[in-house]
């Protein structure tokens, strides 16, 4: 080993020992004859002074180190005299005898602290660089711990962890599949799995019973700020399971990882379903740690001769606790938020509901005070309070005052990253309307089971179909989702049927499992947690899963790092029967 020690590990116990240190040069500061240097590694930072008017040679080749060398020092741990109490090592320092340069290194092109002077792009290109810094080296250490702690709950479950293929034929999640050419097989491609699904349902068949693999999973989708091309998924089944089997054995596992990796106990998880996420909070993932709960007042807004409200399918009201007082500015302000168009919402009404129990609204000349009394009552709403009400068509007004509610939430401060409030979401739509072809399309995957008393509803009105299908939901974000599969061949055809494949679609894509049906499969289901996701809201209480990958794609999913995708040559191309088409 060229070292004895860490650089994060010499303490007051270690006086007067020689040791030999190895590390980059983090920061050099010169004090009269007394060179200082921080040396730093993965496990910290130990302080080195070299001493010109003992050793001039020494001293003179320490003066000449820049940021970010690698050395080695060899030299005696002494006490400090100006003790730096925030750091492990701070209470000592190394009195160098002998220095060598392991390697030297350009100035980098951005500062490696907590706090860097590198932009997105010039950190991402020089990534290996990036991860040199606290922050993001912490983060990937802590994902470590995550990844440990989940497997130990689930060896101790006794999941077995067995790796599935990558080159694989097209395993529907709803994205598009990432191809690779076959270079044997010319003309003929495999996909990349969006996930293992259908592997993990045949390893149950085959008798394993209990399932794990923490895996990468691929899906070509349209890039947004918290998606990644390529992205890790702790991905499990479980047979002779019902949804309350693996809804207690998962929850299990969250609360594991979240003892063992932040000491926090999550107690027992509170329960949704689909339809009242949507009635309550607007939308599948309620963020629970704060109120403001949506209220329906279609019922009581109709009538006075205001069109917009009469004619709405739906209005939908959230009482902002203490915000009354919110300026013309403000209020327009929320109703630009409310008005863009990745929310689409036509408008916002507001009331005041002010403190002497009179109010002010931007419908006064619709409403009388009693009928706004009878709103603020629908609403919840308290002297103080401000009514914010969006109307329109269901699904989008939902969404507006979703978005609305998180956004009053932020303002308020109630979105804390330190407080976790996680819950189930149950009951899923087992099908949604494609918005594209108007078909049927599955809401999780296509062999996901529906509740059996729902059975009636394929032939009048399948968007009333009920799934086995639950997820796993924490301060807005969704972290897992599951299901309990079909394992019977004529129900998983008519789940084919009904997201609209013929027969022959069914057959070319689908036998496999079909036919796997048929030989004793037994009843299963799971779940699948996205661990970048997971890792990211564990550690920062945030979502940002880039800074818990060690080597990202950036938002228009490319390395720029390795400068990829790029294009191949020609010889490759014909190579891979890929025809090329100059322009
Ligand atoms: N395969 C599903 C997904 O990736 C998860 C599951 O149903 O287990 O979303």
């Amino acid at each position: 080993m060229l070292r004895t020690h860490t650089c994060g590990e010499l303490t007051l116990t270690n006086v007067s020992q020689a040791v030999t240190l190895c590390g980059w040069v983090h920061r050099t500061r010169e004090m009269g004859g007394l060179t200082f240097i921080d040396l730093r590694d993965r496990y910290g930072i130990t302080q080195l002074v070299f001493n010109s008017d003992l050793d001039k040679v020494l001293g003179e080749k320490a003066k000449k180190l820049g940021r970010e060398y690698v050395i080695q020092v060899t030299g005696k741990v002494v006490e400090r005299s100006n003790k730096n109490l925030k750091i492990p090592t701070g209470e000592i320092e190394i009195m160098a005898a002998v220095l060598e340069v392991l390697n030297p290194s350009k100035v980098p092109p951005f500062t490696l602290e907590d706090d860097t002077d590198g932009g997105d792009e010039l950190r991402m290109k020089y990534r290996y660089l990036d991860l040199r810094r606290n922050m993001v080296k912490n983060n990937l250490l802590n994902r470590h711990k995550v990844a440990r702690a989940v497997r130990e709950y689930l060896d101790g479950q006794g999941f077995a962890d067995i790796e599935t293929p990558f080159l694989i034929k097209s395993t529907p999640e709803g994205a598009r599949d990432f191809v690779v050419p076959s270079r044997v097989n010319k003309g003929e491609f495999y996909a990349l799995p969006q996930s293992p699904q259908t592997f993990k349902q045949l390893l149950m068949v085959s008798g394993f019973d209990r399932y794990y693999q923490i895996v990468r999973c691929f899906r070509d989708e349209d890039l947004r700020a918290d998606r990644q091309p390529e992205f890790t998924q702790i991905d499990c089944e479980m047979a002779f399971v019902e949804q309350e089997d693996v809804l207690q054995m998962f929850e299990g596992m969250v609360k594991h990882v979240f003892q063992k990796v932040r000491n926090i106990e999550l107690g027992t998880l509170p329960r949704m379903t689909y339809a009242d996420a949507l009635k309550y909070y607007g939308n599948d993932k309620p963020d629970m740690r704060f109120g403001m709960l949506l209220h329906d007042l279609t019922g009581v807004v109709k009538g006075n001769g205001f069109k917009v409200l009469d004619d709405a399918e739906y209005a939908g009201a959230i009482a902002v606790p203490g915000a009354a007082e919110y300026t013309r500015k403000q209020t327009d302000e929320l109703t630009e938020f409310v008005k863009r168009p990745q929310i689409g919402a036509k408008g916002l009404i507001y009331v005041k509901c002010l403190a002497d129990g009179t109010f002010k609204s931007s419908v006064d000349k619709f409403y009388t005070e009693e009928d706004l009394k009878i709103w603020a009552e629908a609403a919840e709403a308290k002297a103080g309070d401000l009514i914010l009400l969006v109307s329109g068509e269901l699904t989008v007004a939902r969404r507006a005052l979703s978005e609305l509610r998180l956004e009053m939430g932020d303002r308020l401060g109630l979105r804390n990253k330190d407080v976790y409030k996680p819950l189930w979401v149950l009951d899923f739509p087992l099908l949604e309307k494609d918005k594209d072809s108007g078909g049927w399309m599955a809401c999780h995957h296509p062999f996901t089971s529906w509740k059996s008393e729902d059975e009636q509803y394929f032939e009048t009105a399948p968007g009333k179909i009920r799934a086995n299908a639950y997820d796993f939901v924490l301060n807005g974000v969704e972290l897992s989702s599951g299901s309990i599969r079909i394992h019977d061949r004529k129900k998983q055809e008519k789940m084919f049927a009904a997201i609209g494949l013929t027969k022959e679609e069914t057959e070319t894509k689908f036998s496999f499992i079909l036919n796997a049906f048929e030989y004793g499969a037994p009843p299963h289901g799971g779940v699948a947690f996205g661990f970048d996701r997971f890792c990211s809201m564990i550690v920062s209480g945030q979502e940002n899963i880039r800074d818990f990958i060690a080597f990202p794609k950036n938002n228009a999913g490319r390395d720029t790092m390795i400068d990829t995708p790029s294009s191949i040559s020609d010889a490759q191309l014909k190579e891979l029967g890929i025809g090329i088409e100059h322009h």
